[in-house]
């Protein structure tokens, strides 16, 4: 049902008691590596969702590139789209989480930025005989204007997760997107609108349909998740529940709703509730996709 165009990370974690000085050492409490970037993690949620998810992208010719497409595989995503790419490594991110839960991020993009045009080309079936492609920003854009011109032009809708968040992103893409899903933050940068509650968010809405978006969706944490489309637009709340770590929130709410979206958007609210419903799952569970819920644990 989706084919994601998108980044796959392996992420090194490192719990530490406080954050390091420049210049210093010190020892880490805890140390674990997880499977992650943006793109990984929604062909996750769209797969435990229960949709048949493929996916389009690279790892590098290395230990944790295998790694990766193992736990890909793991998940039934057909991973025949992942380029192994010789010359650069698998992305990686180095993550130091200390003891006030507050954390860092270095990564090197790696193989995920030494894809493009060609490889979404190649692996053009892959678009054309599905329902939705979902893009993110951590892979470049050139490749994802390839993927949603492919899918325009076979009738599959485009959806854009614009994170993380770029002020300048080419009007070429809004015009070919169908679906846009930035949270609160994403959606003040690319609009340059203050996104904050219902009516500024219909302000910022407005401003992407303008520029050629047919549904706008911002979720807004733990307060929801706004839709405008087809000139119905509201806040469907969040479920009220204790977070303990909000990561992979947003790819969970993505993957949930775009498992039940109809082609035609015409089941959006149900979708939302369903994202909604799954995201406050994760927010109750450590890590990334750790804490992606399988279908059966959403009731
Ligand atoms: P991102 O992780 O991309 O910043 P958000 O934080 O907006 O995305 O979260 C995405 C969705 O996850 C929200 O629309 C909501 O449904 C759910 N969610 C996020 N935080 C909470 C929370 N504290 N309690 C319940 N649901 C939440």
């Amino acid at each position: 049902k989706a084919t994601i165009v998108g980044s796959i990370n392996l992420d090194t974690n490192l719990r530490v008691h406080r954050m390091v000085k420049p210049g210093e050492t010190i020892h880490g409490k805890e140390h674990y590596t997880a499977a992650g970037g943006k793109g990984a993690n929604q062909a996750v949620a769209t797969a435990r969702a229960g949709s048949k998810t493929r996916f389009i992208g690279a790892v590098g010719n290395d230990g944790p590139g295998e790694q990766m497409l193992d736990l890909l595989k793991e998940e039934k995503i057909d991973v025949s789209g992942i380029e192994i790419i010789q010359n650069e490594p698998t992305g990686q991110a180095f993550i130091p989480i200390d003891d006030n839960g507050e954390n860092s991020i270095m990564f090197y993009a790696g193989a995920n930025y030494a894809f493009g045009t060609e490889e979404v080309a190649k692996n053009s079936s892959l678009i054309e005989t599905n329902d939705f492609v979902i893009a993110q920003l951590e892979t470049p854009i050139e490749a994802t204007i390839k993927a949603f011109e492919i899918a325009r032009s076979k009738n599959v809708k485009t959806i854009l997760n614009p994170a993380p968040g770029e002020s300048d992103l080419p009007e070429k893409l809004l015009k070919l997107t169908d679906m846009i899903i930035p949270n609160e933050t994403e959606a003040e940068t690319i609009t340059g609108i203050e996104v904050n509650d219902e009516t500024s968010a219909k302000k910022a809405a407005a401003k992407l349909h303008e520029l050629g978006v047919e549904a706008v969706i911002i979720t807004f944490g733990a307060k929801g998740a706004f839709y405008d489309f087809n000139g119905y637009s509201e806040l469907v709340p969040a479920f009220k529940v204790k977070a303990v770590d909000t990561t992979a929130a947003g790819d969970t709410f993505i993957g949930y709703m775009i498992a039940t979206l109809e082609k035609d958007f015409s089941n959006l609210r149900e979708a939302i509730l369903h994202g909604n419903k799954a995201s406050s799952a994760t927010v109750q569970r450590f890590g990334a996709q750790p804490s992606i819920p399988y279908k059966n644990e959403i009731i």
